[in-house]
């Protein structure tokens, strides 16, 4: 069982169907992953925004394999200090408010979208507004919220209390307020979706808009968070606070974890009894999480994922000039989407071949998500990769 294509045929007869995996890997090390057979990649997806401070960073390995020698599970019927020091941390960087703990995006959103919910129930209010295009996961709730049609079909009957509102267009999001509504749900940066930022006109009219109607302003921050952009938060490119905000996949570094942020007003609207979590907040998902915040701050990478992310998108520029078919260059810090004519996923699979991992969001964007401390020579690799791709599919025909 060592060679990539007997663990493809294992994992195809025993795991179920929900995933066309491409490649197997074995093990990584800062930006780079091998597979079972000795090839290298580059790799620019960070296990799907998961990695922010790369694979296996010596800190993070630490904290987690000395708290799982400590205390690996307690519950939540007693204290942990690791959630104390976690939740104190994530509050003073945004909203100064309290804190969930759970295990995925998917969960923290659902505690999110039970939070507004009983926040509104005594005024009969539990409508969430939410954008087209966005995604907030894959259970009924998250995909009842979510704005593709894709991740909904099949799955009837979905539970009620979402509307839907055009993302960048503030109007459509006024026209969705009805007398049920109870929030407005958003991503700063859309991820699935295609890598799309929200204008900073329309983040501040919804923000106004929850203002002016006593709605509560959430974001979705699994992706867009913890540093991605070039922020701590998505939303804090914007001069605004949402009420409450969520993350999870770069949380713990690859640690399951979810985090529901709230503002102090909405902080306290979850009593014993209203909401749980088993695995939520565990000791090791916390040091994990507080070894990632501490990393980001003593290797200054909020400052370094916004120049480096500043010098990739220069780079990547130089093939919208080249090709006709290379529409756009878009995104915040290391979010970054090339736009495309054809199917992304021909480019994504091309650069695959080369040595570089990338991912498709959606149909034409070819999504970059390298690691916050990403070295500028594994940028320049990534980008002669990313141009030998894209001569291979557009480049003839620029010729003739
Ligand atoms: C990935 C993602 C989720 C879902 O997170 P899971 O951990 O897969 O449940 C939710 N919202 C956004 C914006 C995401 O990118």
């Amino acid at each position: 069982m060592s060679k990539s294509t007997d663990i493809a045929e294992l994992f195809n007869q025993y795991v179920m169907h929900t995933y066309a995996p491409t490649a197997t890997l074995t093990s990584g090390s800062g930006c780079k992953v091998r597979d079972p057979d000795g090839k290298t990649y580059l790799d620019f997806t960070s296990g799907i925004a998961v990695h922010n401070v790369g694979h296996c960073h010596p800190k993070v390995v630490k904290a987690v394999q000395d708290q799982v020698a400590t205390l690996g599970h307690c519950s939540n019927l007693f204290y942990n200090v690791g959630q104390a020091l976690l939740a104190q941390k994530l509050s003073k960087l945004s909203l100064n408010g309290k804190c969930f703990f759970c295990n995925s995006g998917a969960e923290a959103n659902e505690a999110m979208i039970k939070l507004a919910r009983l926040w509104g129930s005594a005024k009969g209010k539990y409508e969430i507004i939410t954008m087209q295009n966005s995604f907030h996961g894959r259970t009924l709730a998250t995909i009842a919220a979510t704005g593709q049609a894709k991740v909904q079909k099949g799955f009837d009957p979905l539970p009620i209390g979402f509307a839907f509102a055009e993302f960048n267009n503030l109007d459509s999001v006024k026209a969705a307020v009805n007398e049920r509504t109870v929030a407005v749900m958003v991503e700063a940066v859309q991820g699935e979706g295609g890598v799309m930022p929200a204008d900073e006109e329309f983040m501040v009219g919804v923000r106004k808009l929850c203002d002016d109607k006593g709605l509560l302003m959430l974001c979705d921050e699994v992706q867009c968070g913890m540093g991605r952009t070039g922020k701590w938060f998505g939303w804090q490119h914007y001069p605004l606070k949402p009420d409450a905000f969520t993350l999870a996949k770069s949380l713990a570094d690859g640690i399951p974890m979810g985090a529901l942020v709230a503002s102090p007003a909405v902080s306290d609207v979850f009593q014993p009894g209203h909401h749980a979590s088993t695995f939520g907040g565990n000791p090791i998902s916390c040091a994990a999480a507080l070894a990632v915040l501490e990393v980001i701050e003593e290797e200054a990478l909020l400052k370094h994922a916004e120049e480096v992310g500043k010098l990739f998108v220069e780079g990547l520029s130089v093939f919208v000039d080249k090709y006709k078919q290379v529409l756009e260059i878009r995104g915040k810090g290391l979010m970054i989407g090339m736009v495309v004519e054809g199917a992304a996923k021909e480019i994504v699979a091309t650069c695959q071949d080369m040595g570089l991992l990338c991912c498709p969001a959606g149909e034409h964007v070819v999504r970059l998500l390298p690691p916050m401390n990403v070295k500028d020579s594994d940028l320049e690799e990534a980008l002669e990769m990313i141009g030998d791709a894209l001569e291979q599919h557009y480049g003839e025909e620029e010729e003739s």
